[in-house]
């Protein structure tokens, strides 16, 4: 008897790579889905603000949930720490805000290929459909992306396979071509359709929606972190910043982030030990922790406390809030202002 040949699926928890993975399982070939973690999905990303010890194994990651819907074994690949260098300098340029879209899919291809040879599997599936997006799946980004991934000729998209040239799994004869799809652009009536037969109307349209990257707020920190640093010496945690609080540019020098809950101004603590940003920590008020960034004046110093009395209740004429800098504490009482008194300074 022959075996059963094998796929790698790379699944988001959208509907379109959950379909694509049910059409080729029901072409009797097993398919193993690949769950990548990025650390800047904004679903994952709060139980990391929570916990960044958290092991993402133990996530309940919309992704699983997909797999499990569609009885696929799965696999999850830790990519933390490589996505933030890809937002950082991606040698293919940005798409319409800060996302790293086309070296992100070529990341995660090359990724799914090594998978793929240590499961013995024989082809790459992905939910993608020509046009849907126009950065990274128009046919030429599409075929470009295959290159550069060096995968040409091994990942199937099953939702618009009869609209691309053949791949090896067709050539083959692994799978059925005419059973695969020809959907283009942007309508999803055929999904809809599709998701009903499978039993996945629940799951959202789109998984990538969740990525941070496309976020125009995430967008416009990002743009104000590249202006006013040297983009080169930028870490990890320059980044991990980047996907929580409300921030403000105080100067070129000095940037605020404000917590918006007790869980954010927790992180914002940590981050704090960990980099040289210097915490002001409200005596009486543990919910909205700021961290100030940079090579900061007295005045940027009065400035965050002052845009920080906005956000503490209840309200009171001064507030008694501790600058803590190297494990020195100092206290200040400031005078409360009102949080429009510094619309300006809100990135
Ligand atoms: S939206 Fe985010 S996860 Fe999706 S391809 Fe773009 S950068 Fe990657």
């Amino acid at each position: 008897m022959s075996e059963q040949i094998k796929a790698v699926s790379l699944i988001s928890g959208g509907m379109d790579s959950a379909l694509a993975t049910a059409l080729i399982q029901d072409q009797d070939i097993k398919v193993i889905s690949l769950i990548f973690i990025t650390g800047f999905d904004a679903a994952e990303t709060r139980p990391f603000i929570f916990n960044p010890e958290v092991d993402p194994q133990e996530l309940p990651l919309k992704s699983r949930k997909a797999a499990d819907r569609i009885n696929s074994e799965y696999r999850i690949l830790d990519i933390r720490n490589d996505f933030w260098r890809l937002i950082k300098n991606p040698p293919n340029g940005y798409g319409s805000g800060y996302n790293p879209c086309m070296d992100c899919r070529i990341f995660m291809l090359k990724k799914a290929k090594e998978v793929m040879k240590e499961l013995g599997a024989s082809f790459i599936i992905t939910g993608e459909v020509l046009d849907q997006r126009p950065f990274t799946q128009n046919m030429q980004s599409l075929r470009r992306i295959d290159k550069l991934a060096g995968v040409k000729g091994l990942v199937l998209r099953p939702l618009s396979a009869r609209l691309f040239d053949q791949t090896i799994a067709e050539r083959k004869d692994w799978v059925d071509r005419n059973k695969l799809l020809a959907i283009h652009g942007r309508r999803r009536t055929v999904q809809h359709k599709l998701a009903s037969r499978y039993g996945l109307l629940h799951i959202t349209s789109a998984g990538g929606g969740g990525c941070l990257c496309i976020d125009p707020y995430f967008g416009k920190k990002a743009a104000d972190l590249f202006l006013n640093t040297d983009k080169e010496g930028l870490d990890k945690d320059d980044f991990e910043w980047l996907k929580f609080g409300r921030h403000f540019r105080l100067s070129p020098q000095a940037k605020l982030v404000v917590g918006r809950d007790w869980v954010e101004s927790d992180h914002i603590e940590r981050l704090s030990r960990k980099t040289t940003a210097k915490l002001l920590s409200p005596r009486d008020n543990q919910e909205s922790k700021a961290a100030l960034q940079g090579n900061t004046s007295e005045q940027d110093v009065q400035t965050a406390l002052a845009i920080l009395t906005g956000y503490l209740r209840p309200q009171r004429e001064q507030h008694p809030i501790w600058l803590i800098e190297n494990g020195k504490k100092e206290l200040y009482w400031t005078n409360a202002r009102s949080k429009e008194d510094f619309i300006d300074f809100m990135i």
